[in-house]
């Protein structure tokens, strides 16, 4: 290879990874669907769109001051009506949501 292609290969070369790196990264910011409650993991964990609706007698431990926005899970912004959870691959969940899996966020 002649010093001019092997710049040229490498330019291209160096292009073409940075569109991959770019290309990930918008791929990253794109928002996953909302959970849906019929899903049957989501079911299969007691998930609800409103904690009010959690099943008590299943989950006797639940608390309707339970809900995703005080999730450590929850990566939604604060005040945010829903947010991706990390539990369930990053799906929206609604702020008011809950499942059995809920952690409450250490205090601040
Ligand atoms: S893990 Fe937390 S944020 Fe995710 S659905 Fe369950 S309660 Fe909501």
């Amino acid at each position: 290879m002649n010093p001019i292609d092997r710049r040229k290969f490498l330019m291209q070369a160096a292009a073409g990874a940075s569109a991959l790196t770019l290309a990930r990264f918008v791929g990253a910011e794109e928002a996953k669907p909302d959970l849906d409650p019929n899903d049957a993991y989501a079911k299969a964990m007691g998930f609800v769109v409103n904690t009010a609706d959690a099943d008590s007698a299943k989950f006797p431990n639940h608390t309707t001051d339970q809900a995703c926005s005080k999730c450590q899970l929850f990566q939604g912004a604060d005040g945010a009506e829903k947010g991706p959870c990390s539990f369930f691959g990053g799906r929206q969940v609604p702020a008011t949501g809950w499942c059995r899996n809920f952690k409450p966020k250490a205090a601040a």
